[in-house]
């Protein structure tokens, strides 16, 4: 398949090349975009067979329901089947922004979208690409990460192009994304609500709004994921770059020296490998490909710079990556879970 790359700037956005992009999605076909969590890969949510070809492109399994992304608060009425009242105020609070909240669906949503679910989870996203995509095309858009399945997401328009080009119809280059993890997928079907994965909107957050809001257990161990997760995403083994990585957690002077020994005796073994520091710590490591995902006191931008920082890594070669680990509040609950993921469970503490 051919596909075309539209550059645009996010403060300037020409209204011809978002009208093509939107008449791609209208005709059925594939369009990669910018949102303000990761590169999404967009298609007619009301069209079984645009749809299915994004499951096609991605290597996606077809029990890992899709996102549907809509531009305005309004659309969620004709999505959904009920809307519980908490779901008023978490959108006036944080939408558009990184929440995905889950309700039950309406009937216009085919059952490849929700995994053959009752429910459907719904995002208002706050890029200016995103929304104008979205409503230029006047549709309701499925879309997950436009990554191949179970590699780390793209956070710029060059890692949507190394996986899915030649695989979709369009792919939007608009530059990097903000926050760099996926959105929070809150399930509000239930009282309280409960937060399926975490991502841009932190748990305190929700809490403030809601007063109670529960996690699933399955973030927190390998273990739970073997039982049946309410979100299907959870169970697979995810944002993985080739390399292992291993994480070492614990308080920070043994940490680096239990990396740089495990890194020495990896080497002696003729692995190539990576460290995954941070601002405060790369200077502490030797002899590996060392990259600092970002600033300890601003967990955001380790956030924002995770899933690149994987994907380095790979590009570098590297066999295994040693990554420290942040405190699990704030994003930092979303980076482990993604971290977790990438190292299935692999935890050293020291
Ligand atoms: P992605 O779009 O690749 O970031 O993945 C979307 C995430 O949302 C996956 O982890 C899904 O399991 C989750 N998700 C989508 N729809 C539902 C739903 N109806 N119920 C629970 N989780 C969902
Ligand atoms: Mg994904």
């Amino acid at each position: 398949m051919k596909t075309e790359i539209i550059k645009l700037n996010p403060d300037n956005i020409y209204t011809e090349k978002i009208d093509y992009a939107a008449n791609v999605l209208k005709s059925g076909g594939l369009v990669a975009f910018p949102t303000e969590t990761v590169y999404g890969l967009g298609a007619d949510a009301t069209n079984e067979n645009a749809v299915k070809k994004i499951f096609t492109a991605k290597g996606r399994p077809s029990d890992n329901p899709l996102i549907v992304h809509i531009s305005n608060k309004n659309d969620v009425e004709r999505l959904v089947s009920r809307i519980p009242s908490s779901a008023f105020r978490l959108m006036d609070k944080f939408w558009p922004g990184p929440l995905t909240l889950i309700m039950e669906k309406s009937r216009i949503i085919p059952h490849v979208i929700t995994a053959g679910l009752s429910t459907v989870a719904i995002r208002m996203p706050s890029h200016p690409v995103a929304l104008a995509l979205i409503e230029r095309s006047g549709l309701p858009v499925a879309a997950p990460s436009a990554n191949t399945s179970g590699k780390p997401s793209p956070t710029n328009a060059k890692h949507v192009i190394d996986d899915l080009y030649g695989k979709v119809d369009v792919i939007i280059d608009a530059g990097s994304c903000g926050v760099g993890l996926e959105s929070t997928v809150l399930d509000i079907t239930t009282e309280p609500p409960v937060i399926l994965r975490p991502g841009g909107v932190t748990y305190e957050q929700l809490k403030e709004v809601l007063g109670s809001v529960d996690t699933d257990p399955a973030l927190f161990s390998k273990d739970f994921m073997n039982a049946t997760p309410k979100s299907p995403g959870m169970k697979y083994k995810h944002y993985s770059p080739k390399a292992e990585v291993i994480i070492i957690k614990g308080k920070s002077e043994k940490v680096a020296g239990r990396i740089n020994k495990m890194a020495e005796e990896l080497r002696l073994n003729g692995l190539k490998v990576g460290i995954l520091a941070t601002e405060q710590t790369k200077a502490l490591y030797r002899d590996a490909e060392i990259i600092s995902a970002g600033d300890r006191e601003h967990l955001e931008t380790i956030a924002s710079n995770l899933f690149k920082a994987l994907r380095e890594f790979d590009k570098r070669g590297v066999d295994v990556i040693l990554a420290e680990s942040v405190e699990n509040s704030g994003i930092g609950l979303a980076i482990m879970n993604r971290l977790n993921k990438a190292a299935g469970y692999n935890i050293i503490e020291v």
